[in-house]
């Protein structure tokens, strides 16, 4: 006698953001509140910052990270801005981040450097 065992249970694929990098609408999650894209992660090194040890004999930089984050069913995409790996994350809204990056771009021309000096 053969039986044949039932298709994996899954939930309906979301459609992904464009820089989603699951991208296949995570339909391999238990809960509808896992479906949660999630974008690159970019890593700032704080080079001015003491180093931290992330195992007996290694030390790294302190990072400060962003990724882009949508919740399923979410109208809003946010960035997701934390430092180091026991941070505090902020939640930025789109527009919060652009005014942040825009008054950062500020801050540095402010000083003569960074870019176009
Ligand atoms: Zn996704």
């Amino acid at each position: 006698m053969t039986t044949t065992s039932p298709a994996p249970a899954t939930l309906p694929a979301v459609t992904c953001a464009p820089w989603c990098l699951d991208g296949n609408g995570h339909a391999d999650v238990p809960f509808p509140e896992d479906q949660v894209c999630r974008g690159d992660t970019v890593e700032i090194e704080l080079t001015h910052r003491p180093l931290v040890q992330v195992d007996e004999e290694t030390w790294t930089r302190e990072t400060v990270r962003l990724y882009l984050l949508r919740h399923p069913g979410a109208l809003r995409t946010s960035v997701e801005m934390y430092r180091g790996e026991l941070g505090e994350t902020v939640s930025l809204t789109v527009d919060e981040a652009e005014a942040l990056g825009r008054a950062l771009l500020d801050a540095v021309q402010q000083t003569g450097a960074g870019l176009g000096a």
